[in-house]
């Protein structure tokens, strides 16, 4: 999508701290880490902005992501435990709307659900 950061990001336009990639699938560092660990997982393709508009035709991004996701964490030694996190409109403080994953870790967040 023309003007969508992570679709520049995905494209290689816009550099990043790549963790992991496939076809479908790019994961790396958030420029702005709200944990020692935090990673973003994102579809290569602008699937959807948000959670919001995840339907039967386009799930299986989702699905590609999550496979990424245990990927990631088995490669970052996440033994101890991680968060998944998607934010999904304004009031949830989503600022990028391309479908992302945020992979929270490596500090311990059991007291607290946000
Ligand atoms: P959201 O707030 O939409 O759920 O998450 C967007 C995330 O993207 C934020 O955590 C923010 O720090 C991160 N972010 C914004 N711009 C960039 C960038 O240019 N590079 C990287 N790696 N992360 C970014
Ligand atoms: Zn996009």
């Amino acid at each position: 999508m023309n003007d969508c950061l992570f679709c520049k990001i995905a494209a290689g336009e816009i550099p990043s701290n790549k963790v992991y990639e496939d076809a479908d699938v790019l994961a790396f560092r958030d420029i702005n880490p709200q944990a020692p660990v935090h990673i973003l997982v994102i579809p290569k393709a602008h699937a959807a902005d948000s959670a919001a508009q995840i339907t039967a035709g386009n799930s299986a991004v989702v699905a590609r992501c999550f496979e990424a996701i245990a990927k990631v964490a088995e490669a970052e030694g996440l033994k101890d435990g991680f968060r998944v996190i998607t934010n999904s409109g304004a009031a949830a403080g989503q600022t990028v709307p391309h479908l992302h994953f945020h992979i929270l870790a490596g500090c311990d967040m059991s007291d607290r659900l946000v």
